[in-house]
């Protein structure tokens, strides 16, 4: 990280440190620094404060009161209450459900366009994004490509290695922000440079206008019809808390923990792109995303797994829904060329 910047206490002294003649370092191929274009272009990704962040903190501390207050009841349930195979099986299923959805709808689709479908098919990965309660699919999309564009540099959504101010952070500070700390946080993506082709786009508008429904659906409606469908009234509370609650809490930790602990710890199929890493624990319990320094370097891709260890369940379904002609052009990693190199960011 030596080119890192922001290592002072705020970013503008941190800018106008740059700016003395001693300490820029220009590059051969452009007149003006890196570091002072990188800066440009972080400030101009970031939109601090306003109505939307409001909404954003709110959004997620009800999120979390439900979601971690929800799984907390969950284990004294499970440790007081018998549940058997209806409420596990449920977990599962869901579970499975939930990862995907955020792999392949939040992710793969909606925001790398890793792959084409039809507008019906588009409702359905919104619903499942949505019931997966990442937050608004929206600003979702929108604050991954702010992360990618910026991708543990000042401006970064959220990386381990620098805040929102793009100072610099280290250790459990770090993991925190990138974990889900960056929810509660002021700092706003830009819709007018990470937003093209997300905001007005009509199935990714009306999921972020509905998305509170599709919460409530996929935390207790739909676990509770499967309690009632395998187990009768009397198992509907347990596949809630089970297969609801505690399934929700644990899919929304693995999949953040990419972002953080991702981008800490594992190894790199390729080097001096940024931090993202590898991670074998996290590559089986997200169903591929965790394969995170392959998706860095191939982000269009649809799939992460390039060596045989490296399994991509998300990718396996993403197969099947091309052999049943669901999706279309779906985009492999084209190994032959270069992966994506830290570069210039275009002026903004
Ligand atoms: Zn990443
Ligand atoms: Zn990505």
């Amino acid at each position: 990280m030596a080119d890192r910047i922001g290592e002072t206490d705020e970013p503008q002294l941190a800018a106008a440190a740059l700016r003395t003649p001693q300490e820029v370092r220009p590059r051969p191929s452009t007149a003006r620094p890196y570091e002072e274009l990188i800066i440009e272009r972080w400030r101009n990704a970031v939109r601090y404060g306003g109505p939307d962040a409001a909404d954003r903190r709110r959004e997620h501390m009800l999120y979390a009161a439900i979601k971690q207050g929800g799984a907390l009841l969950a284990v004294v349930w499970a440790v007081m209450m018998p549940t058997g195979w209806v409420e596990w099986s449920g977990f599962a299923f869901f579970y499975v459900l939930n990862i995907l959805a955020m792999s392949i709808g939040y992710h793969r689709y909606f925001t790398h366009k890793a792959f084409e479908t039809s507008t019906p098919m588009r409702y359905a990965l919104a619903i499942l994004a949505q019931m997966g309660v990442y937050g608004s699919l929206k600003r979702w999309c929108m604050d991954h490509r702010r992360h990618h564009a910026l991708s543990d540099k000042p401006g970064d959504i959220h990386s381990p290695f620098v805040d929102d101010y793009g100072r610099p952070l280290s250790g459990l500070k770090g993991i925190k922000h990138a974990h889900l700390g960056w929810a509660y946080g002021e700092a706003m993506t830009n819709p007018d440079l990470y937003g093209k082709g997300i905001v007005g786009d009509p199935v990714i508008e009306w999921a972020h206008k509905t998305r509170y429904l599709w919460f409530a659906v996929g935390l207790v409606v739909a676990p509770g019809l499967w309690g009632l469908a395998l187990g009768g009234p009397q198992a509907v509370a347990g596949t809630i808390m089970i297969a609801g609650f505690l399934r929700m809490a644990l899919a929304l930790h693995a999949i953040a923990a990419v972002n953080s602990f991702g981008h800490r710890y594992g190894y790199q199929n390729f080097k001096n792109l940024d931090e993202a890493r590898n991670n074998l624990f996290l590559g089986y319990i997200t169903l591929g995303e965790g394969w995170h320094n392959n998706h860095h370097a191939h982000a269009r891709a649809a799939s992460t797994g390039l060596r045989w260890w490296e399994v991509d369940m998300s990718m396996w379904v993403i197969v099947t829904l091309e052999k049943l002609g669901l999706v279309w052009n779906v985009q492999r990693p084209n190994l032959e060329a270069q992966p994506r190199q830290r570069k210039l960011p275009a002026k903004g």
